[in-house]
């Protein structure tokens, strides 16, 4: 029986995840096997499935390219750059990788606040460019102790990082657009609210069109020069020239960032400052969780072969 063909527009995962993939379809990879459009000249008429990445997504062009397309996998849970009006058309489901990467995604929100305000990165900088004996100590940093989260977004990774934040002792404020039934954090009904009461704003909402720039200027003023930002959610949910305008004029204290509006550019007003902690969207990039990822795709694609229900349909066929 010839194997099931499928398209794909990344490699997966770490390389025995993509060797399990490669021996149990005829992947049709892009960058390895042809550019996209030899293989949609090749293939694309035949393909039921496309595997994607959170951050490539699939526009609707491609999907419109693809006629026969019943299945978008996506590595990553954020589908955001998934034109899921396309997929909805086409008659495509659009699987994620949800709750397998939570706890990865959650440790890096609390690392990087943790790095911003024990200003970890800048000692790294302090002692390997000789400052230590030269100036003597680092300037103090400040407790997590006490202060008050914000959470934006209070689903999987958000929830997941208030459990964490509240060990170290902070206090757990939040919003989304409902209130949970039963929780003893504190729930405010914007992202205004939020930023009014808290002093770490740690955005963990999903991306796309109905959360853009929903940290605003304005959210940002409400920080205050002692509030900070993290983001390791979307870029696309903070108004990053508004961030770089706070941060410059102090109005926010700080910032620290895995993710970014034109990754992989970060503008260069962050990058020169020591009250900004930089990471390169790496939430989830560790071998354990990467694989973890890559094993729910490929469990989706079985089951989309099979005949089986998805496993992490974020929309069904
Ligand atoms: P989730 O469980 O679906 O949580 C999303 C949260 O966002 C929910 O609490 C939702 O609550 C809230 N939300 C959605 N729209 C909102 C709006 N307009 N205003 C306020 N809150 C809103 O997703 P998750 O698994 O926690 O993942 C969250 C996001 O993290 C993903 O979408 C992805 O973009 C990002 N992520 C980043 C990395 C990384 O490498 N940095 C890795 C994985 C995921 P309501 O529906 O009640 O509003």
């Amino acid at each position: 029986m010839s194997k099931f063909p499928l398209l794909s527009l990344a490699p997966l995962g770490p390389p025995d995840i993509q060797e399990q993939l490669d021996s149990e379809f005829e992947v049709h990879l892009v960058g390895r096997d042809g550019t996209l459009d030899e293989l949609i000249g090749r293939v694309g008429g035949q393909v039921t499935a496309l595997v994607t990445t959170g951050g490539r997504g699939a526009e609707a062009e491609l999907v419109e390219a693809l006629p026969k397309l019943r299945v978008i996998a996506c590595y990553g849970v954020g589908v955001d750059a998934v034109d899921l009006a396309a997929a909805a058309r086409q008659g495509a489901a659009v699987t994620n990788t949800p709750d397998v990467l939570t706890d990865d995604v959650a440790d890096l929100a609390v690392f990087l606040l943790g790095a911003l305000h024990r200003l970890l990165v800048r000692g790294d900088r302090w002692v390997r460019a000789g400052d230590w004996s030269r100036s003597g100590d680092l300037p103090l940093g400040r407790s997590l102790r006490g202060r008050r989260a914000g959470i934006l977004g209070l689903g999987r990774i958000g929830e997941a990082t208030a459990r964490r934040l509240e060990v170290f002792g902070m206090e757990i404020l939040y919003h989304k657009r409902s209130p949970l039934p039963d929780s003893n954090w504190t729930y405010l009904d914007s992202p205004l609210a939020l930023a009014q009461q808290c002093d770490d704003l740690i955005v963990c909402c999903s991306g796309g069109a109905a959360t853009r720039h929903l940290v605003d200027a304005k959210v940002l003023e409400a920080l205050g020069p002692d509030g900070t930002l993290v983001n390791i959610a979307r870029g696309s949910v903070v108004d990053e020239q508004a961030l770089v305008a706070a941060l410059q004029s102090g109005r926010t204290g700080g910032a620290a960032l895995d993710v970014f509006e034109k990754e992989p550019e970060v503008p260069e007003a962050l990058v020169g400052r020591d009250n900004v902690v930089l990471a390169p969207h790496i939430g989830s990039a560790t071998w354990e969780t990467r694989r973890a990822m890559g094993n729910l795709v490929l469990d989706n694609l079985r089951a989309h072969r099979d005949g089986h229900a998805l496993l992490t349909p974020v929309v069904p066929g």
